[in-house]
């Protein structure tokens, strides 16, 4: 009876003939919720949580659950058994990946190929979407300028245009057209906002910065996504400015839903609405707390509420106090209405008032299919990064003997990284196997040391790689021809929780490389990691190396496509790789000053102890087996008016002996303006693929997104003026030419 009511109040808004629009069908339903339904569909919980009565009192989400099985049976549960029949939103964090686990963000950004990340994204939402879970979130789009942290590793790097742009090819992805298709699920860009630069690289710590920085840095990977039709958002654990980001109103409603239009849903992080309530005096306390913006939880669901977050994750601040604060004003039924709405909205779209269940007998078959391998492994060597290779060391030769040394070589649990689905460790490949597999000598293997995969507080560094098998290992390699020696961090040094307060290689792994090294046999140093490395010492000693970041569950097969020459490495660094961890943070697109570094002054901006301000390696640094000649940068006029368009080419071409891929990039300053411009700002890339000797013509077209700033008001100004443009394989682009912007 109770469908037939619903059906009714739905056909009642609909035009006659015509199905109703979400809009109706929203309002329809909300006109019969209590207050109490009202605050259940805001409840997201994690499937630990979830219990029968619950789903039964209209639960809005459930996050965390995989087993399709089980996702039925609650829906059902939701669907037949609720007052009101609302399906349950299923969440999960596909971030690179599902079952079929792709490259760490980190490393997939290294492609600078939208089309490599949207490959991931798409058969991450195809994955999830085949088990029921219809919210992924994802992408996880902080721009981040702090290597210690561990959360670098999931997202797109150090620079706001890359971010951006992966950012959208990663939503459209994930949701297509429209994410209600059966393959689709909605996005959840996260985690809004500034999360990505928090004090002294510790997860969740404090961030405070000018608006500027904010707007011109970190926000636009967001509007981006939002922009790429991003359906719902995750609010963040860190204050910026003082403000929590799930109880910050100038985010939340201010630009996210009023400045960018958002329509779609802000759930919080986990637990984080909790967290902003005052701890007691003396702990423990009573559940999360810490932040100190609301006096305890009543306090802080209101603030939550009221500053824009639709949804609160895991505490149940909100579905507890909700009532009362309604009763005492402190919460308005027209914001809750809206929150309501906007979750509703994101279920009809889902169609999952139509589709609420899933085809249990699809969900396996779905997972792992061969296209999604060969995607996987493609998108693994693409996200390869030659650091050095000198002499011709790379590629190896198959037909000589290999030794394969290093804790991480017969690893595959590591190489999955960090937030990897449901992957499976026994799904990997690992980079003794992918060496034999294409290997046509003798493969030889040698772990040397262990990296335990441990967490704190059981984790101890001081039994990160230790040498008691290094002289295994050296005899190995005495007897090869040539070394291949995977090394790096454990997955579990990166992700959440995860800093580090060294970017050197954990344990003695230096020692090991050394040993190699004294053996005099060629050899190339794999590197698996979740964040730049101080690589100052293993380039020292190893004459090639070839950062491969977490590259899933094709790492092995797509290492040795790499190091064989399969596939000639074409990937660049998202983010600068230090020569040591005191010059961080460092990045390429850093503000000028009064006194420059690297200079012989006494009185300037440099480190008594380092002779060098630069990384080691640049943001868009990256060799190939083939070399390229970036030449003839023409701009096609000399000014421009603020709001028209200037055209960019340059011309690329392969001067070596094997097709490669390059990365044109295009970078802009502006040397006079009422803020200090970066030094260098990347506002176009382009990977293309060549033949040895021919030459290509790459165009970059440029218009106002790309000629102003956002001022320290939050407006985005675009001053007139000379701009400089630079072209060139990295950000240390020398071809330069001017441009004018004129009123
Ligand atoms: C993380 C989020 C994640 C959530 C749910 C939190 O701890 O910060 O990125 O989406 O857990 O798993």
């Amino acid at each position: 009876a109770a469908t037939m009511i619903l059906v009714g109040v739905i056909a009642a808004c609909a035009a006659p003939g015509r199905p109703p629009s979400v809009q109706a069908r929203v309002d329809g339903l909300l006109a019969r919720m209590t207050t109490t339904e009202k605050l259940e569909q805001l409840q997201l919980l994690p499937d630990s949580a979830v219990t029968d009565d619950e789903v039964r009192r209209g639960l809005g989400s459930v996050l965390s659950l995989t087993d399709p099985v089980e996702i039925n049976r609650l829906q059902h549960l939701a669907v037949e058994r609720s007052r009101l029949h609302i399906p349950m939103l299923f969440a999960f964090d596909t971030i690179h990946g599902f079952r079929t686990v792709f490259p760490i963000p980190l490393g997939a950004a290294s492609s600078f190929d939208p089309s490599t990340v949207a490959d991931d994204d798409r058969i991450g939402a195809r994955e999830s979407a085949a088990v029921g879970i219809k919210q992924i979130y994802g992408p996880m789009v902080d721009v981040s300028h702090e290597p210690r942290w561990g959360r670098i590793a999931e997202g797109g790097g150090e620079d706001p245009y890359l971010g951006s742009v992966l950012a959208a090819a990663r939503v459209r992805a994930a949701q297509g057209d429209d994410y209600g298709a059966p393959d689709k699920v909605v996005a959840s860009p996260k985690h809004y906002a500034a999360y990505g630069q928090p004090e002294g690289g510790r997860d969740y710590n404090t961030t405070d910065m000018s608006e500027q920085r904010l707007r011109n840095l970190y926000l636009p990977p967001f509007q981006a996504a939002v922009r790429a039709g991003a359906g719902t958002a995750m609010c963040s654990f860190n204050s910026l400015n003082g403000v929590p980001g799930c109880g910050n109103p100038y985010l939340e409603t201010d630009i996210l839903k009023r400045e960018w239009g958002f329509d779609g849903f802000v759930e919080s992080d986990w637990t984080a609405v909790a967290e902003m309530r005052a701890c007691p005096p003396v702990l423990p306390a009573d559940g999360p707390c810490g932040h100190g913006v609301a006096a305890d939880g009543p306090d802080a669901a209101a603030l939550a509420l009221n500053a824009g977050t639709d949804s609160e994750m895991t505490s149940t601040l909100l579905r507890d106090y909700g009532a009362r604060l309604l009763a005492q004003r402190r919460i308005s039924p027209a914001r809750l209405d809206d929150a309501v709405r906007r979750v509703l909205r994101v279920k009809f779209r889902a169609g999952l008032f139509e589709h609420p269940y899933v085809n249990v007998a699809r969900a396996e078959a779905a997972q792992l299919r061969p296209d999604a391998v060969a995607a996987a492994r493609r998108a693994a060597s693409r996200s390869a990064v030659l650091l050095k290779n000198d002499g011709g060391t790379l590629p190896l030769d198959p037909a000589r003997n290999t030794a394969v040394i290093g804790p991480l070589a017969d690893d595959g649990h590591a190489m999955l990284g960090p937030w990897s689905g449901v992957g499976r460790d026994e799904d990997a490949v690992t980079v003794l196997h992918g060496i034999r597999a294409q290997s046509t000598g003798t493969t030889t293997y040698a772990s040397a040391c262990t990296l335990p995969h441990t967490d704190p507080p059981d984790y101890d560094p001081a039994a990160d790689c230790t040498p008691d098998g290094f002289a295994a290992a050296v005899d190995t390699a005495r007897r090869a021809d040539q070394v291949v020696l995977a090394l790096g961090e454990s997955r579990e040094m990166s992700g959440e929780a995860a800093a580090r307060t060294s970017l050197d290689l954990p344990g003695r792994q230096q020692e090991l490389i050394d040993a190699i090294a004294a053996t005099g046999k060629p050899f190339v140093v794999v590197l698996f990691n979740g964040r730049p490395l101080t690589l100052q010492r293993v380039a020292a000693s190893a004459p090639a190396l070839l950062e491969a970041w977490f590259p899933g569950v094709q790492a092995g097969n797509a290492v040795a496509d790499v190091l064989f020459g399969r596939v000639n490495p074409g990937g660049k660094l998202p983010v600068s790789f230090p020569r040591r961890l005191g010059q961080v943070p460092i990045y390429y697109n850093h503000e000028p000053t009064g006194r420059p570094c690297d200079t012989s002054q006494k009185w300037d901006s440099r480190y008594r102890d380092l002779d060098s301000c630069a990384p080691l390696y640049p943001f868009g640094y990256g060799l190939s087996y083939t070399t390229f000649a970036v030449t003839n940068l023409r701009l096609s006029s000399a000014g421009v008016r603020l709001g028209g368009r200037l055209r960019a080419w340059v011309d690329v071409t392969n001067t070596g002996r094997r097709t490669g891929d390059e990365v044109v990039q295009l970078y802009l300053h502006d040397p006079v303006a009422s803020i200090s411009q970066p030094v260098r700002r990347l506002r176009g890339f382009s990977r293309v693929t060549l033949p040895p000797g021919e030459r290509r013509t790459v165009t970059f077209t440029l218009d106002r997104n790309d000629f102003g700033f956002y001022d320290n008001h939050g407006r985005y100004v675009v001053e007139p003026g000379r701009i400089d443009v630079f072209a060139g394989d990295s950000s240390t682009a020398t071809l330069t030419r001017s441009f004018t912007v004129t009123r």
